[in-house]
């Protein structure tokens, strides 16, 4: 846990947030800037900086993660009319909460 990071913050209680989803290793909750209708994000309890700092005891983490997003998807209704999972990695890519997320972005 990193004091000044916010999405540590929302994982802790400290911040609010629209829960999706939460387990002991991940949760899930809504974007509170969507930028489609559906924009749910997937954040791991670990503070992990980015993909640039995954390591191979990350992997379980990691590939639960995307099979809850599908599972997300489908109980949103989103499945059938498809959706996109991001990772963005560094600024040069957008990445601006330095604790490392999945987007979730569907429902057109
Ligand atoms: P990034 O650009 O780092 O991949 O995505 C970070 C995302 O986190 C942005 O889409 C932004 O809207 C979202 N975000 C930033 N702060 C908060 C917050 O306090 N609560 C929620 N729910 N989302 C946030
Ligand atoms: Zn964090």
């Amino acid at each position: 846990m990193k004091s000044d990071c916010i999405f540590c913050k929302i994982i802790k209680g400290e911040s609010p947030a629209k829960f999706v989803y939460r387990d002991m290793d991940f949760v899930a909750f809504h974007n509170i800037k969507p930028s489609a209708p559906v924009h749910v994000l997937l954040v791991p309890v670990e503070h992990i900086e980015s993909v640039n700092a995954l390591e191979e005891r990350h992997g379980a983490v990691i590939s639960k993660m995307i099979i809850r997003a599908k599972e997300i998807a489908k109980q949103l209704g989103i499945s059938d009319s498809g959706y996109k999972l991001v990772i963005n990695v560094g600024r040069g890519a957008g990445q601006i909460v330095f604790h490392l997320h999945i987007h979730l972005i569907g429902g057109w």
